[in-house]
């Protein structure tokens, strides 16, 4: 394999601006200078494994615009195979995010690109998936994009799904997840009721829908990897959290790579949670992913 992970998703440009008081219908707000950071949860995968040393390509789509060559431009700061990234056909994805002196805020998202991310694209990138010793999704693509991965996914090669923003899945999806990776708000709608019991009991809800394996995370309790044998608790790293935008993206690339490079769930489970760990000590998302030398320092 030419690559660890082939990571296929979004990336957008986050807009955000500081506000005393999020506007009401019809109001306007002075707000703090504009601040732009790379994000979408594609590429923060991309990003945070390629930091962690891992050969990674994205699959995505940006606008022919400055946003794009913004996130290009980072994914290739990271060393992010952006052979993959196609370009144009609508502006790139944004999400205008303003935040509150509490830490609140109020987000708009425009998929743009990554609306436009098809499964025609899918079909033409055959040679990038059969490259790709595991392949990762979210759903900020069309869904039937995502399904066309899973049609596509070449004989040996792993499937991981963060279904986020979580929606109903088709049962050839989830038959070809390992894991699914939900946190509780993910599986709650996956399941399509409200979860009963404890996160041991949501994951057998969620394995009986056909999925290989599943991750649940739960923040700062950590982890639980659950597969028909039974499910195992991961402790999360004791940190002092500031910030835990993208912890989620992080965790999730970095138990893709390490699942690919043969560990054992437990294992790539609990390196994962010291990687969401780092991530949540350091403001941002993209910016705060560790290197291995960081997560191996914890
Ligand atoms: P996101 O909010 O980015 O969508 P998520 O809800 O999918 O994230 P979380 O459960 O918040 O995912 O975080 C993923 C992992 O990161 C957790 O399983 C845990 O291992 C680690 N993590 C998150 N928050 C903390 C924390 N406060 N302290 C230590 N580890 C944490």
């Amino acid at each position: 394999y030419d690559y660890d992970l082939l990571v296929v998703g979004s990336a957008n440009a986050d807009l955000v601006i500081g506000v005393e008081r999020r506007p009401g219908a019809g109001e306007t707000v002075l707000g703090s200078d504009l601040a732009v950071h790379p994000g979408g949860k594609g590429g923060n995968q991309a990003v945070a494994a390629a930091r962690l040393g891992a050969r990674t390509a994205l699959l995505a789509r940006v606008g022919d615009d400055g946003h794009g060559r913004l996130l290009l431009d980072s994914q290739r700061a990271a060393g992010v195979d952006t052979a993959g990234v196609l370009v144009g056909g609508a502006p790139t994805g944004v999400a205008l995010i303003t935040v509150d002196p509490s830490g609140d805020n109020s987000i708009v998202v425009s998929p743009g690109a990554n609306g436009r991310l098809t499964p025609e694209d899918v079909r033409a990138a055959d040679a990038l998936l059969r490259a790709s010793r595991v392949v990762s999704a979210q759903l900020e693509i069309p869904l039937e994009t995502v399904v066309e991965v899973v049609r596509r996914l070449p004989e040996g090669t792993r499937f991981v799904l963060n279904p986020s923003p979580p929606r109903e899945l088709p049962a050839e999806v989830l038959a070809a997840c390992d894991p699914l990776i939900v946190n509780e708000h993910e599986a709650q709608v996956i399941v399509g009721g409200e979860l009963a019991g404890s996160p041991e009991d949501w994951a057998r809800a969620l394995l009986a829908l056909g999925p290989r394996s599943v991750v649940v995370t739960l923040g700062a309790q950590g982890a639980l990897v659950a597969t028909a044998e039974g499910s195992v608790r991961v402790p999360a790293v004791r940190v002092e959290a500031v910030d835990t935008t993208g912890a989620g993206d992080a965790f999730t690339a970095a138990l893709a790579w390490k699942l690919g490079a043969g560990a054992e769930p437990a294992e790539a489970a609990a390196y994962a949670a010291r990687v969401g760990a780092v991530a949540v000590t350091r403001a941002g998302a993209q910016v705060s992913f560790p290197t291995a030398e960081e997560v191996a320092a914890l």
